[in-house]
């Protein structure tokens, strides 16, 4: 009779299916918003989100008119210490790549790069932050990010 489950292994197999569906539960999408404009500038100098996102969506939209290859946006989040080397990597990708390092880790999260009128989403886990790190978004755009950069953090 192995098929059927002992009483004390449908307790344990329920407890824990409640389990997961807490975890369900408390899973929290956030929304962002920023925009970018033909002036190279972000919208906004601080994103914050609460605590309790487990997940942050990001969407970046381009209000200028200019293409990307003039003034091209992205947002890219990092460790504050990495975004002088993510930029300079990227700035040697190139434009075929958004001026961004192919599959480096330090890069938490990235929307490509658009130009005037388009819009681009990225998302990331709050888990892959560290508490008490310092955490900047910026343009990787060769020039941008001495203007087009911002703080992250999470309230
Ligand atoms: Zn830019």
């Amino acid at each position: 009779m192995r098929a059927s489950l002992s009483p004390t292994l449908r307790l344990a197999a329920f407890a824990l299916a409640s389990t997961c569906l807490a975890g369900v539960a408390s899973a929290k999408t956030c929304n962002v918003n920023i925009e970018a404009t033909d002036a190279m500038q972000y919208n906004m100098k601080t994103i914050s989100v609460a605590k309790d996102c487990t997940t942050v969506k990001v969407t970046l939209k381009h209000t200028g008119k200019l293409p990307k290859a003039a003034m091209g946006h992205d947002w890219v989040l990092a460790d504050a210490k990495d975004m002088q080397a993510i930029i300079t990597a990227g700035t040697q990708a190139g434009l075929a790549n958004n001026y961004q390092p192919k599959n480096d880790k330090r890069v938490i999260a990235a929307t490509k790069l658009i130009g005037g009128g388009e819009t681009a989403t990225t998302e990331f886990k709050t888990s892959a932050l560290k508490k008490g790190e310092s955490y900047k978004y910026f343009c990787t755009f060769p020039g941008h990010a001495s203007v087009m950069n911002g703080t992250f953090e999470i309230k």
